[in-house]
């Protein structure tokens, strides 16, 4: 089926179209930099944002596939979970399309539709059952995938800041521009990742029971806080490298090691990442080190599929579709905190 995603849960105004597997078109608008001198996403400006940029956005994705509205087969579009906001702004765009074409309309969740990403990807798709590490600025989760359209557990997730959002206010700390991913990267690529041991939030033995699967970065942020204060105080130099390459070592250890503890518990030699933060070079290398030594196989979508995207949206409603999914109803709305069990909302 030729579908048309609707993605606006955050600050990306996705619109892709994909037929069946196949990708076809996957435009972005961003309002990041409407967010920079904020330091993060304002939820108020990112849905005025999505507003201005979703009929340009439609219209550049059917040019970019070479498809007019009549070809379409369906709409799907993010319920949530996301910025409220932001996700009734795609909600309603896509509810006004379905019902002047009479078109059929898949309302799906945001995070499964990251999973999806990957049946996008150019080569074979990755086999289920698999775990999923999915990292951006908004989400710190991890999955255990049986089935995409019917069967997605959630194993944990952050219990405080998202992993993005850690590097966003560390880099801040650092002096560095919003956002700050990229920024650390560059700094650690020069630093020594061993020169400052920062703590390793939710991995103690006390973790274990409760917190196996979780995640948390705010005392991590603290402590690289309390030691650039310290060193200032003291009236040493700040090595801005050792403090980037230390404190993106403790995240892409923890991210790591909680997904291949995911693995080994459940018997699933699969692991998939998904979300902007795996830009990351030093979670991707330590990534493909554990795995490797794992015998876990590893997938990586192209970063235009890892960050939030209309065409994922578009290809969880093919699956669905495929699968021989109802619509949803016109009643759906926009879910901030839709869990990931919900992988469909409203099916008629
Ligand atoms: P959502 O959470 O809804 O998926 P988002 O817009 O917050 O959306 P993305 O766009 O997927 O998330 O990713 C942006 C985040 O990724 C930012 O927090 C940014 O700092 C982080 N990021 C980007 N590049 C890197 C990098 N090289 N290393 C670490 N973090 C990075
Ligand atoms: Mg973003
Ligand atoms: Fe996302």
């Amino acid at each position: 089926p030729l579908v048309l995603g609707i993605e606006t849960s955050c600050d990306e105004t996705g619109v892709g179209i994909v037929r069946g597997t196949e990708l076809l078109a996957n435009v972005i608008a961003s309002s990041m930099d409407e967010h920079a001198r904020y330091g993060g996403v304002v939820p108020e400006v990112a849905a005025r944002a999505h507003l201005e940029a979703m009929n340009p956005t439609i219209t550049a994705a059917l040019a970019e596939a070479g498809v007019t509205l009549d070809d379409l087969d369906a709409i799907a579009v993010t319920s949530g979970p996301g910025l409220a906001g932001a996700l009734m702004v795609g909600v309603g765009a896509a509810k006004a399309l379905a019902v002047s074409r009479d078109l059929p309309l898949y309302a799906v969740n945001h995070l499964v539709g990251h999973v999806g990403a990957d049946l996008l990807a150019d080569d074979a798709p990755f086999e289920y059952p698999t775990i999923a590490l999915l990292v951006s600025g908004g989400h710190t989760s991890l999955l255990l995938v049986r089935d995409l359209v019917s069967d997605v557990e959630l194993l944990g997730e952050t219990i405080d800041d998202a992993a993005g959002e850690a590097f966003d206010k560390v880099a801040r700390l650092l002096g560095q521009p919003y956002p700050g991913g990229p920024h650390i990267d560059r700094l650690a690529a020069t630093g020594d990742p061993t020169a400052i041991r920062f703590p390793r939030g939710l991995t103690q033995a006390k973790d274990r029971e409760k917190h196996r699967y979780d995640f948390s970065f705010s005392g991590l942020k603290t402590a690289v806080a309390r030691w650039v204060e310290r060193a200032t105080d003291a009236g040493e130099h700040v090595p801005l490298d050792d403090v980037a390459a230390s404190f993106r070592e403790a995240v892409a250890d923890v991210l790591l090691t909680k997904a291949l503890a995911a693995c080994a518990d459940y018997g699933v030699p699969r692991l998939l990442l998904g979300g902007g933060v795996v830009a990351n070079a030093r979670i991707r290398e330590l990534a493909a080190e554990r795995t490797s030594a794992a015998g876990v196989a590893l997938r990586i979508p192209p970063l235009s599929l890892c960050t939030d995207n209309g065409a994922m949206i578009a290809a969880l409603g093919a699956q669905l579709i495929m699968a021989g999914r109802s619509p949803s109803t016109l009643d759906f709305g926009a879910d901030s905190t839709l869990p990931v069990t919900d992988i469909q909302v409203d099916e008629r």
